[in-house]
């Protein structure tokens, strides 16, 4: 896992010198992105403060950075690609550190969260979000989504576990934290069509995965909207490039490798 997102990234650098960017100059598009926790340690999937710093920099000044509501109510009528941010996982980092560089660059972001608290920061060894923390970010029109109850592959439940999952689990979230909760991102990215069904049927407004290209690629489907995972090896300059068509494409190829590589 570690030496594809390695050889992926280099890649990107690749490209990079090709300047193969320049290719594109009026491309219009949405993407949302996926970090987890905003943190200086060994996780693949971790950003350090500043590397985070320096993307949301790049990203502000190269696309429109957007809320998730607004990918998904309206139209890119802009020049520009737009981008938007989500945290998978509710890791506390997410206040002490990407909250302030949100903030400066006028800008919210979606968190998707794990309802068994306990059972995350076990696993991960990182401290979750408190009621106040999540409650100044809604008030600052931050985005709390679902990231169920125990984070398994979904495809694996049942109806009556999905059923439980997606409306009583989520419903004991939704009253602790006294917050709206109208998108569920599934764990791994993994579903399936009951799955997408019973997200529609559970009052979802959407859906997103983690198949690593555009969020309007193909027939806009609102229960599989694609997200793009950022891990700790990239860069500003290697998220510019991967947000390229060509970046995205070879993005989507490599999650298929990863998925391929982990499912064996
Ligand atoms: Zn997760």
């Amino acid at each position: 896992m570690i030496d594809t997102a390695k050889l992926f990234v280099t890649i990107l650098r690749v490209l990079s010198k090709l300047k193969v960017d320049t290719l594109f100059p009026d491309s219009v598009y949405d993407v949302i992105l996926c970090y987890h926790a905003i943190e200086d340690d060994e996780s693949i999937f971790s950003v350090s403060p500043g590397m985070f710093e320096d993307h949301v920099k790049q990203l502000s000044s190269s696309y429109s950075l957007v809320s998730v509501p607004e990918i998904i109510a309206t139209k890119n009528d802009t020049k520009l690609p737009r981008v938007a941010i989500t945290f998978d996982d509710g890791y506390k980092s997410i206040f002490t550190s990407a909250y302030p560089i949100l903030s400066a660059n006028n800008t919210t972001a979606c968190i998707f969260m794990v309802g068994d608290k306990n059972m995350i920061q076990k696993q991960t060894g990182k401290k979750i979000l408190t009621k106040k923390e999540v409650s100044t970010l809604v008030s600052s029109e931050w985005q709390i989504g679902w990231h169920t109850q125990n984070h398994r592959d979904l495809r694996q439940l049942n109806l009556a576990e999905l059923k439980r999952d997606f409306v009583r689990h989520k419903n004991i979230l939704k009253k602790s934290l006294n917050v709206d909760i109208n998108y569920v991102a599934y764990p791994f990215g993994f579903y399936n069509e009951r799955v997408k069904r019973l997200a529609y049927k559970s009052n979802f407004v959407a859906g997103f995965t983690v198949d690593g290209f555009k969020a309007n690629s193909r027939s806009f489907d609102k229960y599989a909207i694609d997200r793009v995972t950022i891990s700790s090896e990239m860069t500003a300059d290697d998220v510019r490039m991967l947000l390229t068509p060509v970046g995205l494409m070879l993005n989507r190829l490599f999650t298929r490798l990863w998925r391929f590589k982990d499912s064996r």
